[in-house]
């Protein structure tokens, strides 16, 4: 009998495009032989999902030859000696991104920290000049999973002009930045974008209405297939662990999308894993590289 074949058409795969981009960026790297991208990466306290965060972008600037700086602080320490680190990063002419791993200890505000990280360097895009900048649809470095999400549609060609997206979520990291991307007009945007959040009434009425769902809730499996229409473009944002004792490690990860259900539903859908996640690391490497070639701000 013949083995039923999967059909991965719909698939949008993260892994696959962050691979590519990985190779572009080695690309341009052999045709500038005197940079070497710098990456600083600031890391205070001992949150252990933090640690693997850290861990897998130090991986990847080792890969692509980055030269990186892994920072490690303890939890004690105050904001004003973090932000003494922080300065001398900017002024380290070797350094072109500065990343502060989030969350941050609570006696320390976030904010400060953020702002204290020179825009120029600002690979995370999380400073309010880069956040401005995107909002007003200027040059700057844009947050990396937003980013990512962008390079996802572009690539796989989803028609976005004119296009009804909704984005569930608003924070600052995912929701409003990539809100902001798609609302420019732009390749893989111009779309009309609505914002679902927390407080939104009869949220299916406006899913259901949706040509691109984003989800970023940090809710496992919240999107379900009846919430959505026949042909519509799903990215999956959320990383969530569920308990699955079936599994040696106790839990398994899934995303804010019920897969199963949607995947019948969607034209195209991002898996979790392997779907935006990877792409988040690719394009903090792409914004170190563009901050290195001064492709963003001159300095
Ligand atoms: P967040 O907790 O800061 O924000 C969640 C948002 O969801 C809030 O704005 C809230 O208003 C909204 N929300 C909550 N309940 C809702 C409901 N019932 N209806 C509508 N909206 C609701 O989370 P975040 O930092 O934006 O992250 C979202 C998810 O994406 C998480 O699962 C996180 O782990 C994941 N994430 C993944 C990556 C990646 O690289 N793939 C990066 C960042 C975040």
């Amino acid at each position: 009998m013949k083995k039923p074949v999967s059909d991965n058409s719909k698939i949008i795969d993260g892994k696959l495009i962050s691979s590519k981009i990985t190779e572009e960026i080695k690309k341009e790297l052999k045709s500038h032989i005197n940079i070497k991208p710098g990456l600083a990466l600031i890391l205070v306290g001992n949150n252990p999902a933090s640690e693997i965060y850290v861990k897998m972008k130090e991986k990847k600037c080792a890969e692509l030859g980055y030269y990186s700086i892994v920072n490690r602080l303890s939890e004690k320490i105050t904001e004003q000696e973090l932000l003494a680190h922080i300065r001398a990063y900017n002024n380290n002419s070797k350094i072109h991104g500065i990343l502060i791993q989030l969350p941050l200890p609570k006696h320390i505000n976030e904010m400060n920290v953020l702002e204290a990280v020179d825009y120029r360097k600002d690979v995370d895009g999380f400073h309010p000049v880069n956040a401005g900048r995107l909002m007003i649809g200027e040059k700057c470095f844009t947050p990396c999973t937003p980013a990512g999400i962008h390079e996802l549609l572009i690539r796989y060609n989803v028609e976005t002009s004119g296009k009804n997206a909704v984005v569930i979520g608003r924070s600052n990291i995912v929701g409003k930045p990539i809100a902001n991307i798609l609302l420019q007009k732009q390749k893989g945007a111009n779309c009309t974008v609505t914002v679902a959040h927390s407080a939104t009434e009869k949220l299916t009425d406006i899913t259901r209405k949706a040509d691109i769902i984003i989800a970023a809730i940090g809710q496992p499996e919240f999107l379900k297939g009846s919430m959505v229409k026949e042909g519509c473009v799903i990215i999956d944002v959320g990383i969530n662990r569920v308990e699955d004792s079936s599994l040696l490690k106790g839990y398994k990860v899934v995303g804010d999308v019920e897969y199963k259900s949607c995947y019948k539903k969607a034209s195209l859908i991002t898996p979790v894993p392997g779907g935006v996640g990877p792409m988040t690391i690719a394009m903090l490497m792409k914004n170190t590289l563009d901050s290195a070639l001064k492709k963003v701000y001159h300095q």
